[in-house]
Protein backbone atom coordinates (compact mmCIF):
# COMPACT_ATOMS: atom_id res chain seq x y z
CA UNK A 1 0.00 0.00 0.00
CA UNK A 2 1.41 3.12 -1.05
CA UNK A 3 0.31 6.93 0.13
CA UNK A 4 0.95 9.64 -2.33
CA UNK A 5 0.57 13.12 -1.75
CA UNK A 6 2.33 16.78 -2.50
CA UNK A 7 3.90 19.14 -0.20
CA UNK A 8 6.29 21.97 -0.90
CA UNK A 9 6.13 21.79 -4.81
CA UNK A 10 7.36 17.94 -4.38
CA UNK A 11 5.71 14.70 -5.16
CA UNK A 12 5.72 12.23 -1.86
CA UNK A 13 5.38 8.81 -2.23
CA UNK A 14 5.22 6.71 1.40
CA UNK A 15 5.06 3.28 0.86
CA UNK A 16 3.12 2.23 3.80
CA UNK A 17 4.80 -1.48 4.47
CA UNK A 18 8.67 -0.61 4.01
CA UNK A 19 8.17 2.95 5.42
CA UNK A 20 10.46 4.09 2.37
CA UNK A 21 9.81 7.34 1.87
CA UNK A 22 10.13 8.79 -2.18
CA UNK A 23 10.35 11.99 -3.89
CA UNK A 24 9.67 11.47 -7.28
CA UNK A 25 9.20 13.24 -10.88
CA UNK A 26 5.17 13.95 -11.95
CA UNK A 27 5.79 11.31 -14.64
CA UNK A 28 6.21 8.46 -11.88
CA UNK A 29 3.21 10.13 -9.47
CA UNK A 30 0.56 9.55 -11.95
CA UNK A 31 2.47 6.33 -13.44
CA UNK A 32 1.56 5.02 -9.95
CA UNK A 33 -2.36 5.02 -10.08
CA UNK A 34 -1.91 2.44 -12.73
CA UNK A 35 -0.95 0.19 -10.22
CA UNK A 36 -4.51 -0.99 -8.99
CA UNK A 37 -6.19 -3.94 -9.00
CA UNK A 38 -7.98 -3.73 -12.29
CA UNK A 39 -5.79 -2.11 -15.08
CA UNK A 40 -6.76 1.69 -16.34
CA UNK A 41 -6.19 1.50 -19.97
CA UNK A 42 -7.35 4.92 -20.54
CA UNK A 43 -5.33 6.47 -18.49
CA UNK A 44 -2.75 4.52 -19.78
CA UNK A 45 -2.62 6.25 -22.97
CA UNK A 46 -3.80 9.51 -21.53
CA UNK A 47 -0.18 8.88 -19.66
CA UNK A 48 2.11 7.77 -22.67
CA UNK A 49 -0.14 10.75 -24.63
CA UNK A 50 0.96 13.53 -22.10
CA UNK A 51 4.70 12.26 -21.63
CA UNK A 52 5.37 10.22 -24.74
CA UNK A 53 6.08 6.87 -25.10
CA UNK A 54 9.88 6.78 -24.51
CA UNK A 55 9.34 8.91 -20.99
CA UNK A 56 6.61 6.74 -20.09
CA UNK A 57 8.53 3.50 -20.65
CA UNK A 58 11.41 4.70 -18.62
CA UNK A 59 9.64 5.75 -16.11
CA UNK A 60 7.57 2.59 -15.72
CA UNK A 61 11.06 0.54 -15.32
CA UNK A 62 11.71 2.75 -12.84
CA UNK A 63 8.76 1.69 -10.19
CA UNK A 64 8.84 -1.97 -11.40
CA UNK A 65 12.51 -1.67 -10.17
CA UNK A 66 11.76 0.00 -7.05
CA UNK A 67 8.87 -2.41 -6.54
CA UNK A 68 11.48 -5.50 -7.15
CA UNK A 69 13.44 -3.61 -4.15
CA UNK A 70 10.64 -3.88 -1.79
CA UNK A 71 10.68 -0.14 -1.84
CA UNK A 72 7.35 0.56 -3.22
CA UNK A 73 4.07 -1.92 -3.12
CA UNK A 74 6.19 -3.67 -0.32
CA UNK A 75 4.16 -6.78 1.44
CA UNK A 76 2.52 -6.23 4.59
CA UNK A 77 4.46 -8.89 6.70
CA UNK A 78 2.57 -8.27 9.54
CA UNK A 79 -0.63 -9.32 8.40
CA UNK A 80 -0.13 -13.30 9.29
CA UNK A 81 1.60 -12.01 12.36
CA UNK A 82 -1.73 -10.14 13.18
CA UNK A 83 -4.13 -12.61 11.88
CA UNK A 84 -2.30 -15.65 13.99
CA UNK A 85 -2.93 -13.60 16.45
CA UNK A 86 -6.39 -12.58 16.55
CA UNK A 87 -8.03 -14.19 19.02
CA UNK A 88 -5.70 -12.79 21.61
CA UNK A 89 -6.28 -9.02 21.18
CA UNK A 90 -9.64 -7.57 22.76
CA UNK A 91 -11.21 -4.39 21.34
CA UNK A 92 -11.86 -1.77 24.32
CA UNK A 93 -13.07 1.15 21.61
CA UNK A 94 -14.12 2.11 18.23
CA UNK A 95 -14.06 5.19 16.73
CA UNK A 96 -17.20 5.31 14.16
CA UNK A 97 -16.88 8.01 11.24
CA UNK A 98 -20.93 8.61 11.03
CA UNK A 99 -20.18 11.49 8.68
CA UNK A 100 -18.07 11.70 5.74
CA UNK A 101 -19.47 14.97 5.37
CA UNK A 102 -18.73 18.43 7.31
CA UNK A 103 -21.34 21.09 7.63
CA UNK A 104 -17.92 23.45 7.34
CA UNK A 105 -14.93 23.38 4.46
CA UNK A 106 -11.86 24.62 6.24
CA UNK A 107 -8.88 24.29 4.00
CA UNK A 108 -6.51 23.19 6.30
CA UNK A 109 -9.07 20.11 7.28
CA UNK A 110 -7.52 16.70 7.61
CA UNK A 111 -10.41 14.93 6.32
CA UNK A 112 -10.23 17.00 3.03
CA UNK A 113 -13.40 19.51 4.19
CA UNK A 114 -14.73 15.94 5.90
CA UNK A 115 -15.36 13.70 2.54
CA UNK A 116 -11.74 11.74 3.45
CA UNK A 117 -11.31 12.31 -0.52
CA UNK A 118 -14.50 9.98 -1.01
CA UNK A 119 -18.01 10.78 -1.52
CA UNK A 120 -19.67 12.61 0.81
CA UNK A 121 -22.02 9.82 2.93
CA UNK A 122 -23.40 9.24 6.54
CA UNK A 123 -23.42 6.03 8.00
CA UNK A 124 -26.42 4.20 7.74
CA UNK A 125 -27.47 2.69 11.32
CA UNK A 126 -26.94 -0.84 10.11
CA UNK A 127 -23.26 -0.41 9.91
CA UNK A 128 -23.26 1.30 13.17
CA UNK A 129 -25.15 -1.54 14.52
CA UNK A 130 -22.55 -4.07 13.15
CA UNK A 131 -19.79 -2.19 14.56
CA UNK A 132 -21.02 -2.26 18.07
CA UNK A 133 -21.78 -6.21 17.62
CA UNK A 134 -18.00 -6.55 16.44
CA UNK A 135 -16.97 -4.53 19.78
CA UNK A 136 -18.76 -6.49 21.81
CA UNK A 137 -18.09 -9.65 20.98
CA UNK A 138 -14.40 -9.14 20.70
CA UNK A 139 -14.19 -7.45 23.97
CA UNK A 140 -12.96 -10.70 25.71
CA UNK A 141 -13.43 -10.51 29.86
CA UNK A 142 -13.55 -6.10 29.35
CA UNK A 143 -16.24 -4.60 31.18
CA UNK A 144 -16.36 -0.96 30.32
CA UNK A 145 -16.09 -0.04 26.71
CA UNK A 146 -15.93 2.86 24.56
CA UNK A 147 -17.63 4.03 21.55
CA UNK A 148 -16.68 7.68 19.72
CA UNK A 149 -18.66 9.38 17.23
CA UNK A 150 -16.47 11.32 14.73
CA UNK A 151 -16.94 12.58 11.42
CA UNK A 152 -16.54 15.21 8.81
CA UNK A 153 -19.38 16.56 11.59
CA UNK A 154 -20.46 13.50 13.40
CA UNK A 155 -24.37 15.80 14.46
CA UNK A 156 -24.79 15.93 10.77
CA UNK A 157 -25.60 11.88 11.53
CA UNK A 158 -27.55 12.95 14.74
CA UNK A 159 -30.40 10.15 14.46
CA UNK A 160 -28.02 7.39 13.57
CA UNK A 161 -25.93 8.39 16.93
CA UNK A 162 -29.23 8.37 18.59
CA UNK A 163 -30.10 5.02 17.78
CA UNK A 164 -26.86 3.85 17.90
CA UNK A 165 -26.48 4.98 21.61
CA UNK A 166 -29.73 2.98 22.18
CA UNK A 167 -28.45 -0.44 20.54
CA UNK A 168 -25.18 -0.32 22.20
CA UNK A 169 -26.70 0.47 25.98
CA UNK A 170 -28.79 -2.40 25.33
CA UNK A 171 -26.80 -5.00 24.16
CA UNK A 172 -23.89 -4.12 26.11
CA UNK A 173 -26.57 -5.07 29.74
CA UNK A 174 -27.36 -7.98 28.10
CA UNK A 175 -23.23 -9.08 28.09
CA UNK A 176 -22.79 -7.04 31.41
CA UNK A 177 -20.88 -4.63 29.99
CA UNK A 178 -20.81 -0.59 29.92
CA UNK A 179 -20.21 1.14 26.59
CA UNK A 180 -19.20 4.88 27.17
CA UNK A 181 -19.97 7.51 24.47
CA UNK A 182 -17.58 10.25 23.52
CA UNK A 183 -18.31 12.69 20.43
CA UNK A 184 -15.90 14.74 18.68
CA UNK A 185 -18.30 18.24 16.84
CA UNK A 186 -17.23 21.69 15.66
CA UNK A 187 -20.40 22.31 17.73
CA UNK A 188 -22.51 24.66 14.89
CA UNK A 189 -25.39 22.30 14.49
CA UNK A 190 -25.74 22.02 18.66
CA UNK A 191 -29.30 23.67 19.86
CA UNK A 192 -31.46 23.55 22.98
CA UNK A 193 -32.42 19.97 22.07
CA UNK A 194 -29.42 18.76 21.07
CA UNK A 195 -27.54 19.61 24.17
CA UNK A 196 -29.65 18.11 26.47
CA UNK A 197 -29.59 15.33 24.66
CA UNK A 198 -25.61 15.11 24.71
CA UNK A 199 -25.47 16.16 28.28
CA UNK A 200 -27.58 13.16 29.23
CA UNK A 201 -26.16 10.65 26.97
CA UNK A 202 -22.50 11.29 26.46
CA UNK A 203 -19.82 10.75 28.79
CA UNK A 204 -17.52 13.03 27.04
CA UNK A 205 -18.30 15.91 24.31
CA UNK A 206 -15.35 17.35 22.59
CA UNK A 207 -15.57 20.59 20.90
CA UNK A 208 -13.26 20.75 17.55
CA UNK A 209 -12.59 24.61 17.23
CA UNK A 210 -9.46 24.92 15.83
CA UNK A 211 -9.24 27.08 12.99
CA UNK A 212 -8.72 30.91 12.38
CA UNK A 213 -12.02 32.39 11.13
CA UNK A 214 -10.54 33.17 8.00
CA UNK A 215 -9.52 29.72 6.96
CA UNK A 216 -12.88 28.36 7.77
CA UNK A 217 -16.01 28.63 5.06
CA UNK A 218 -19.33 27.84 5.97
S1 LIG B 1 -14.98 21.34 10.94
FE1 LIG B 1 -13.45 19.70 11.10
S2 LIG B 1 -14.18 18.08 9.75
FE2 LIG B 1 -15.29 19.96 9.20
S3 LIG B 1 -14.14 20.84 7.51
FE3 LIG B 1 -13.41 21.79 9.41
S4 LIG B 1 -11.65 20.54 10.08
FE4 LIG B 1 -12.78 19.35 8.55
Amino acid sequence: MIHKYKMNGMNIVLDVNSGAVHVVEDIVYDILDLFKDSPDFELEEKLKNKYGIEQFNEALMEVNKLKEEGLIFSEDTYKDFILSRKNDFQVKAICLNVAHDCNLRCKYCFASTGDYHGNRKLMPFDVAKKAIDFLIENSGNRKRLEVDFFGGEPMMNFDVIKATIEYGRNKAKNFNKHVGFTITTNALLLDDESIEYLNENMDNVVLSIDGRKKLMIT
